[in-house]
């Protein structure tokens, strides 16, 4: 029974590690002051245990990460603070993966701004960026979103009558609901299943569909971003699915194809500064 506790301990302080970096180390300091707390209530070990966790969990995110991880380089996107960029899904910064280096910032600012003054009331959604902390940690399933360096950004939609949508994309988290190659253009996807590469369309898989009718991709807007991603001096690589970029007319060396080890990108666009 023991060595049961123990065991789930490990693979609970293991996963939170993955999913949000600090989250296993806050698992682990909860387990330490438990008995002390414990010792001084009648309720339930693990309403207390939880309620401890979250708590702290919860503080650390908001009072003492983001001032120490700007003294290692990175800074936390806005949650609620910039009209122009909001996180798609607030789970993201919850989670602790919107932290960026401080010209990433200042760059996807600067495209929000741009893009704002272009479309009024447009709003730039953005998806994983990375960990607060660490050159090298992942932020899992982007293995390379491990520098500060990369951000990605959901596309946007328009509903069915042609107004445009803002902060709401056919897939709940921004990924996994494609803009799929129409007859005629070059089909990626379908290239890289015939190669072997079985992860490329996998999010298909686990991300409900059902909201694809209900929107339209917005190429006008999705083409003006990555051209105002492009204007900014530090851009270093943009990766969109060849179709798309035929599609909107991006002709530009920086954008590239990310390659069949990766996954799909004809559901956001991936930003990387050099
Ligand atoms: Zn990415």
């Amino acid at each position: 029974m023991k060595a049961i506790k123990f065991l789930t301990h490990i693979i609970l302080i293991i996963l939170l590690t993955a999913i949000t970096q600090i989250g296993g180390v806050i698992y682990l300091i909860s387990l330490i002051i438990k008995p002390y707390l414990i010792n001084r209530t009648r309720l339930n070990k693990k309403i207390v245990f939880s309620g401890v966790f979250i708590i702290m969990y919860f503080l650390f995110s908001v009072l003492i990460i983001p001032p120490v991880a700007k003294s290692y380089g990175r800074e936390a996107l806005p949650v609620f603070s910039n009209k122009n960029l909001k996180p798609l899904n607030i789970m993201t910064c919850i989670l602790n993966r919107h932290y960026v280096r401080p010209e990433l910032k200042e760059n996807i600012k600067s495209v929000a701004k741009k893009m704002n003054k272009k479309y009024p009331n447009t709003i730039l959604s953005y998806l994983d960026a990375n960990f607060p902390f660490y050159n090298g940690f992942p932020l899992l399933p982007h293995l390379s979103h491990n520098d500060g360096k990369k951000l990605d950004i959901a596309f946007f939609y328009k509903d069915k009558s042609d107004n445009e949508l803002n902060k709401k994309t056919p897939s709940f988290m921004g990924y996994g609901v494609f803009e799929e190659p129409k007859k005629g253009e070059y089909n990626a996807p379908k290239n890289c299943k015939d190669k072997g590469f079985w992860q490329y369309s996998i999010l298909e898989n686990f991300v409900p569909q059902w909201k694809k009718e209900d929107m339209v991709f917005d190429s006008k807007r999705t083409k003006s971003m990555v051209q105002f991603m492009l204007q900014e001096k530090n851009t270093g690589k943009i990766f969109i699915e060849p179709h798309l970029k035929t599609r909107m007319g991006l002709q530009n060396n920086k954008i590239r194809f990310h390659g069949c080890r990766a996954v799909r990108h004809d559901d956001h666009v991936h930003l990387q500064i050099r």
